[in-house]
């Protein structure tokens, strides 16, 4: 396994591998890897001939008050997990390169970044959007992954893609969870043991969402007000918002149809979590049509 900091070389190596008709999977991450992580990096593994995984703490994504100083890292045990999973090159640009003084070139989607994440992370997606238009366009690659368990980003990156006529295939893997369902996540070291118990609430919610809508409840209102009150027995929450969006426009929706995100960000104490489901309510229908169909 290669390790490359300098951009140029990383650039130079993607390059000689495009020449030798080699497909590049490239999984971005800040690091501190989990399984949410390994994931992405197994399946590039089977699906591509290189995989080249980047670890960079973007401070361009991060708000004055959040956690950009702390954020965990253990490069070594990243390292060890990324050769056990097969990773041909870790990429660790340095701060100074990829932001040198005078920088002043970000990237903007507009339309889906002002609500769910984005209204209380202003700057949070111009930050994802412009480091992640960087990495693409240092390594090239013909397949990049990304994890469900930031929808949000993934919508937005996918228009990026979209709209810029990038040559990219996006792959979307699903929220790797611990075993009582918390979606991982590498603030989740930063709770406390009572916490740790609290924010298993957060996909509760989700589950009860989900139980909801296969018993027929179709009102947002009802719905997000259950989950609200479910997160809120936990002493330790406070809710930074919970939405059921259409999947297309990233709008709330007045009544539930097609297909939404159920979305949520919370506070455990001081860690920001977040989570979401993907719900399709006419199969839902259909399955409990056929449900109901088998029991007569
Ligand atoms: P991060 O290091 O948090 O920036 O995450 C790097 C990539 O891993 C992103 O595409 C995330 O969506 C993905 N990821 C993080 N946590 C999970 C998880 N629990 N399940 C699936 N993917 C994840």
């Amino acid at each position: 396994m290669k390790i490359i900091r300098e951009i140029n070389k990383m650039k130079t190596y993607a390059r000689i591998m495009r020449k030798e008709n080699k497909l590049i999977g490239f999984v971005p991450t800040m690091g501190y890897f989990h399984e949410g992580h390994l994931g992405l990096i197994k399946t590039a593994r089977k699906q591509s001939d290189i995989v080249i995984t980047s670890i960079f703490v973007n401070p361009i994504q991060f708000g004055p008050k959040e956690d950009f100083k702390k954020y965990p890292h253990d490069t070594k045990r990243d390292e060890e997990l990324a050769k056990t999973c097969g990773v041909d090159v870790i990429f660790y640009p340095r701060k100074k390169d990829m932001y040198p003084d005078g920088f002043s070139t970000y990237v903007n989607v507009e339309g889906l970044t002002g609500n769910l994440c984005g209204k209380s992370r202003p700057s949070h997606f111009r930050g994802v959007t412009t480091v992640v238009m960087k990495l693409f366009e240092i390594i090239k690659p013909d397949i990049a992954y990304f994890g469900q368990k930031d929808a949000q980003q993934v919508f937005v990156i996918k228009k990026m893609v979209e709209d810029l006529n990038m040559d990219i295939t996006m792959k979307i893997m699903p929220i790797a969870r611990e075993e009582d369902g918390l979606a991982m996540s590498s603030r989740n070291v930063y709770l406390t043991k009572d916490e740790r118990k609290d924010a298993t609430l957060l996909c509760k919610a989700l589950k009860m969402a989900e139980e909801l809508i296969n018993c027929g409840e179709r009102n947002p209102k009802k719905i997000i007000k259950r989950m609200r009150n479910l997160i809120l027995e936990s002493q330790s929450a406070r809710i930074d918002y919970i939405s059921i969006v259409d999947t297309k426009s990233l709008k709330e929706v007045d009544t539930l149809r097609d297909e939404v995100l159920i979305a949520l960000a919370a506070f455990i104490g001081k860690t920001r979590l977040i989570d979401n489901a993907i719900l399709n309510v006419k199969e839902t229908e259909k399955a409990y049509e056929c449900e109901k169909s088998q029991k007569r």
